[in-house]
């Protein structure tokens, strides 16, 4: 059934000032789920108001960090007992498989919130060395506001990445979901607000990326921009953020290598290949959408690949058997035919898919999709498509794949299947990603950073180092 939402400022539901709405639609049915007040400049500008304040007079910034902890706790516990609830609410909005929200993606993110409540009392500044008539000591203090700007693929887990460290350190947020999934982080903020995180520590504000998005990066009264969304966007972001020079962090888009050697198992290899470029329906930044096969094992190894992916079960998001859900929308569906006319064009072959779903109603479901005969130079092969197309590209040796596993403006991840335990150390020293995959793709770890390279974007979520992204180093210099 279709709800009403209200946008999260300073502890109240309340309308957008603009009195305007729009529409977060299922994309297992083109259905809409629920009308989301539509925040603009002024709702932001609310929202910013609210997390100032609370920063700089409320309880949280001050408050034992162990309490912090706790509370965060608290929330998580929430999140445990609304793991179902959640995991549908996700899956409707984003088209995540059910299967997926339920056993990856919720307790991923829950286990996300847990990692930071440990870290909360965990901030810790240095002593120096200095002669014995000075004392140089430097503390960790919270940066302030932050605004938040996420987008619609994992919609709970890439604001947990953020409102998790954040929060820990004793920042307040203001988050602006995507437009396509604003809904399953509404009713996230609710379990926050139900175990007491005092008012104004979060809020969200639902609305456009150039309306709502752009008004929180340019925002003065913002102190640091995380940003996680497209290359494209991320350079307005930056620019955006130049106004009042506040630092940015951007975890950007890919077309991440994926690379099977002779030695590998074959099994194993096509399996991974097909996680790296189908979960999710290949809407994942780390997607491994450029496969490198080598010459020895090519035939071979295509054909299980191709076995395999034309078995996968397309449908609802909701249904617990299906293997490959909708994309996020129809300009999502759009984009990723003209890609395709331009593999295509270029002279790729298409081996499978290339095409919309028939006869499944208004969701938004394409067929698995695989091009060989792919050159690194052509646009499949240089060009996020975030969709489930991936491009099959032949390698002689190890020096053949390192070259063109390189060549691209993205370094986000990549991912090699070897049994030479040398080869595979050889290639991560080599590789210019922020993540290496030996035998294995797209795992995630609360305790490991993840981030880019290159045009893939810069800063690291998740591990220790995130906690770096959220505090600031003050020095005290005391004469004694
Ligand atoms: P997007 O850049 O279109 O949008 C992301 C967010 O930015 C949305 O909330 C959107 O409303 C907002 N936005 C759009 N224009 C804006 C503007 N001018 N100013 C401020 N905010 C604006 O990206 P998307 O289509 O939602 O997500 C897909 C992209 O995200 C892909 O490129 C993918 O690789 C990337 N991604 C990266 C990671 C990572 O960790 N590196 C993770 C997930 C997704």
């Amino acid at each position: 059934m279709s709800k009403d939402y209200k946008l999260f400022i300073d502890g109240q539901w309340v309308r957008a000032g603009s009195g305007k709405t729009f529409e977060s639609i299922n994309p297992s049915t083109g259905e809409s789920n629920g009308s989301i007040s539509e925040g603009d400049k002024e709702d932001i500008d609310r929202a910013v108001k609210a997390a100032r304040k609370a920063f700089e007079s409320g309880p949280w910034r001050d408050m034992a960090p162990s309490d912090r902890g706790r509370l965060l706790n608290r929330a998580a516990q929430k999140m445990w007992e609304n793991a179902d609830f959640l995991a549908e609410v996700e899956s409707s909005d984003s088209g995540l498989l059910i299967n997926e929200t339920k056993n990856i993606a919720i307790p991923g993110t829950i286990d996300v919130l847990e990692f930071y409540a440990g870290l909360a009392n965990k901030v810790q500044g240095d002593t120096l060395a200095s002669p014995g008539n000075r004392l140089n000591y430097t503390l960790k203090e919270p940066i302030g506001v932050i605004g938040a700007i996420v987008p619609w693929n994992f919609p709970l887990m890439l604001t947990m990445w953020k409102l998790a460290p954040a929060l820990a350190a004793g920042n307040t947020i203001v988050i602006k979901p995507a437009e396509q999934t604003p809904i399953s982080i509404l009713e996230l903020v609710k379990l926050f607000q139900e175990v007491g995180i005092p008012d104004g520590v979060i809020n969200v504000v639902p609305g456009f990326g150039q309306k709502a998005g752009n008004a929180l990066a340019s925002h003065p009264g913002v102190d640091k921009i995380a940003f996680t969304g497209s290359t494209k966007t991320g350079r307005l972001i930056m620019q955006s953020a130049a106004q009042n020079l506040k630092p940015v962090s951007l975890e950007l888009g890919g077309k991440s290598p994926n690379i099977v050697f002779e030695d590998a198992n074959l099994e194993s290899a096509v399996n991974g290949a097909m996680f790296g470029i189908y979960f999710a329906q290949g809407q994942v930044c780390a997607a491994g959408s450029r496969l490198f096969v080598q010459d020895a094992i090519y035939d071979k190894f295509m054909d299980l690949f191709l076995k395999k992916v034309q078995s996968l079960r397309v449908g609802s998001s909701l249904d617990s058997t299906t293997q490959m859900g909708p994309q996020v929308s129809e300009q999502q569906l759009k984009t990723i035919e003209r890609y395709v006319a331009a593999g295509l064009d270029e002279g790729a072959s298409l081996l499978t898919g290339g095409k919309r779903k028939e006869g499944a109603g208004n969701g938004y479901f394409y067929t698995p999709t695989i091009f060989e005969d792919v050159t690194n130079q052509m646009t499949i092969a240089r060009e996020e498509i975030f969709g489930p197309v991936v491009s099959v590209i032949r390698f002689r040796d190890e020096e053949d794949a390192l070259a063109k596993a390189n060549d691209t403006i993205y370094g986000l991840a990549s991912g090699v299947w070897t049994n030479d335990i040398k080869r595979g150390h050889r290639m991560a020293r080599h590789l210019k990603a922020g993540t290496v995959y030996i035998n294995t793709y797209s795992m995630l770890d609360s305790a490991a950073p993840f981030g880019g390279t290159k045009q893939s974007g810069f800063g690291r979520e998740l591990g220790i180092q995130a906690m770096d992204m959220y505090t600031q180093t003050k020095h005290v210099w005391v004469d004694l």
